[in-house]
């Protein structure tokens, strides 16, 4: 397990047992703030994948909380979800108490599996959530974000507006769709696909989308590739398929392993970086923790452009993928030199 925790350069790793409550929580990094992530309820095959997923969530919300400048750490917590039946309330409960244990070294927030009933139970026992019903749904603020983040790599790689050009959009749920309402606005043709025929024939409706299944949306010719349903979908069986110049979308952990970055970057299809364009939700659940206005929100979601396009300046002057940059640019302010970032592309 010490190995395990130093191979994720894991700070704390909480374990709680109570009847059929499991759960870890584990802290990556505090250097910015208190840490900021969310609890997954999902089945899970043994505890040691439990904990290696909230060890592997946890570095990868530090990274973003780094990116996104907001003076969070990096944590997730997974609460494995029992086979069969069992009491929902209860686990939720613990799980509160569990929170409320860490003295506010860890807030949560929503992630698979949870919902905000499930928030507003932990709330009961904790003071420290942040996407309780009093607090409101990030997605409509990770959407702006993608949206600007489309907007930048577009204007970052043809010098152009979004008026014309086509998104294919994979999943349209509580982010995609509000992606292609901005999408649509600003000009865009799209294309989209869900396994949920009822979204696509509103999005049909609603922005004269192009339906195509979710076998197809690969084979599309498209300016603009968005995912936004699923992780792993840029993978060595899809990225020869891929017949786009950028992706861009919000899913998180879209590129298989880094090995599919550099390929990207040898293709010259410009990534946007997953954790980068998709912060608009953390930016979010850490500004309304800390009862920030919306304008605040709004101004900060607005730096990720800054923050895109100095990683696509970067990997064209460094010959590297945008990827690695984002990665290198996270661990700078994380292990180095603070948020003394220097854009020495310009
Ligand atoms: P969601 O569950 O509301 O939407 C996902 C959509 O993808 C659904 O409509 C689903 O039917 C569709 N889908 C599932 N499998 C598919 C497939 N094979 N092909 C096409 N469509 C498929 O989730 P969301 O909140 O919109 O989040 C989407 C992604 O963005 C997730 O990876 C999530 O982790 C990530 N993300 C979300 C937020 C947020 O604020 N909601 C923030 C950061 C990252």
């Amino acid at each position: 397990m010490f190995s395990n925790m130093r191979s994720h350069d894991v700070q704390e790793l909480h374990m709680f047992n109570n009847g059929n409550f499991h759960a870890v929580i584990a802290l990556h990094n505090l250097k910015l703030g208190p840490a900021l992530g969310g609890c997954r309820f999902i089945e899970y095959n043994s505890e040691q994948d439990a904990i290696i997923d909230a060890m592997r969530l946890a570095k990868g919300m530090s990274y973003k909380a780094a990116l996104a400048r907001v003076p969070q750490g990096g944590g997730k917590a997974v609460i494995m979800k029992p086979k069969g039946t069992f009491d929902r309330e209860f686990i939720f409960k613990c799980f509160g108490q569990a929170v409320q244990s860490l003295d506010g070294r860890y807030i949560t927030a929503m992630d698979s599996g949870t919902t905000v009933d499930d928030m507003d139970l932990i709330r009961s026992q904790s003071l420290y959530v942040s996407s309780s019903s009093e607090i409101g749904d990030p997605s409509p603020t990770t959407a702006k974000g993608v949206a600007m983040g489309v907007v930048a790599a577009v204007q970052f790689l043809f010098n152009k507006n979004m008026t014309g050009l086509t998104v294919a959009i994979q999943g349209l749920g509580n982010v995609g769709f509000a992606l292609a309402e901005y999408l649509y606005k600003a000009g865009a043709k799209l294309i989209v696909c869900d396994v949920d025929d009822n979204k696509t024939k509103m999005a049909a409706h609603a922005f004269n989308a192009k339906v195509v299944s979710p076998l197809e949306i690969y084979d599309q010719e498209c300016d603009v590739f968005s995912p936004c349903g699923l992780g792993g979908v840029i993978n060595s069986n899809t990225i020869d398929r891929l017949r786009c110049h950028i992706i861009a979308g919000c899913a998180n952990n879209q590129l298989s392993n880094d090995q599919i970055g550099i390929d990207l970057h040898n293709r010259n299809i410009l990534y946007a970086p997953d954790y980068v364009i998709n912060s608009g939700g953390l930016i979010f659940a850490s500004s309304r923790f800390r009862h920030l206005k919306q304008t605040y929100i709004d101004h900060e979601v607005m730096r990720l452009r800054d923050t895109l396009n100095q990683i696509f300046i970067l990997s064209k002057q460094k010959d590297k993928p945008c990827n690695e940059i984002a990665n290198e640019m996270a661990e700078h302010i994380l292990f180095d030199g603070g948020h003394s970032m220097i854009l020495e592309a310009v």
